[in-house]
């Protein structure tokens, strides 16, 4: 017998049946991300409930010469979940328990399927926030944003992902279940294998679950959008004089070409209200005050500077 039909069997044997699918449509939905490139042909979607069936699954794979693409919520814009030669997809979207916030230490436990979205409204009440945020946020996975150490609309404030997580369970190829870094900010001991994994994209293994790290939620938020002759004046913004961080929290900058052709799509008919050639748009949270950007130069923005 084939060694994928082998496999296959194993895979009836140790699961239930609701666990994997060949379903064409499923297969073609589980086998691709946002690229358009690549056409989906993976063997089945497998679909974990918990770290120790993940264990279990890729200790199989791994005895079957199987290959494996881990999928979060395919938000992706690099390929990175597609499977497009017959592997096993693991997708985590049952993998979605997110856990009580400590709201003393600043933490949560989260299961690597939870949605991004879903964790800024479990930690609102308590007055926190997991500061990865993007326009993806409804559909993408913790476990795909600390794969791809995701930037997003906050990066200028708070930095990547791999800045708030404290810690990441994973599985290896072997099925092995490693705990790496726990929960403690303040841990310095030996090699941080914790993030080396941050960023590598499900090749070293599947995250399993996450402690996250999480900040005070902004308060009041100005919205700023400004005209200037170049990005120089932007970033000089953005790093601000001496050790200060910048106050702007999300940012972005509009080449004036962009803005047209997002208007035209969105908006058509409305006049942008600033002078070409260049607009920056920025959101505060309520420190930047004094704003009165003269020549381009928008230093002034820097409460005291
Ligand atoms: C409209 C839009 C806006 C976006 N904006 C941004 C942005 O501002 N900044 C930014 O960085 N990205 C952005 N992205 C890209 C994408 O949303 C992010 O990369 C996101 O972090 C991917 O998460 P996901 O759960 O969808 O991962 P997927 O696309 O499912 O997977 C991404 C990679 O991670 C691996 N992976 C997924 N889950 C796991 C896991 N549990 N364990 C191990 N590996 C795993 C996959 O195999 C794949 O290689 C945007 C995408 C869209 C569509």
């Amino acid at each position: 017998m084939a060694e994928t039909t082998l496999f296959l069997n194993a895979l009836e044997t140790a699961f239930p049946p609701d666990f994997i699918t060949r379903e064409r449509s499923e297969l073609i939905e589980y086998g691709k991300d946002w690229t358009k490139n690549f056409a989906p042909d993976p063997l089945c979607v497998a679909f974990p409930r918990t770290t120790e069936d993940v264990s279990k699954l890729l200790r199989l794979c791994s005895e079957y010469g199987i290959s494996v693409v881990p999928s979060g919520g395919r938000t992706g814009l690099a390929g990175g979940a597609v499977a497009a030669k017959k592997e096993l997809v693991v997708s985590l979207k049952r993998m979605t328990h997110i856990g009580e916030v400590d709201a003393m230490a600043r933490t949560l436990r989260v299961q690597a399927g939870a949605i991004t979205e879903a964790i800024h409204h479990h930690c609102k009440p308590e007055g926190l926030t997991w500061p990865v945020d993007f326009a993806s946020k409804g559909s993408s996975q913790v476990g795909g944003n600390i794969a791809t150490n995701a930037g997003g609309v906050n990066v200028i404030r708070y930095g990547l992902t791999r800045q708030w997580v404290l810690g990441i369970q994973v599985v290896t190829a072997n099925g092995d279940i490693l705990e790496l870094n726990g929960a403690l900010e303040k841990n310095n001991t030996g090699i941080d294998l914790r993030q080396l994994f941050i960023g590598s994209e499900g090749t070293l293994g599947i995250i399993t679950e996450a402690t996250l790290k999480l900040a005070p939620l902004p308060g009041e938020e100005d919205v700023f959008l400004f005209a200037v002759p170049d990005l120089v004046p932007c970033s000089n913004s953005l790093s601000g004089p001496g050790p200060r961080r910048s106050p702007s929290k999300r940012s972005s900058f509009l080449p004036t070409t962009a803005s047209r052709a997002s208007r035209n799509t969105w908006a058509p008919g409305l006049r942008f209200p600033l002078p070409p050639p260049t607009t920056f748009c920025s959101k505060s949270n309520g420190r930047s005050r004094k704003v009165s950007p003269k020549n381009g130069s928008s230093r002034s923005w820097f409460p005291g500077s």
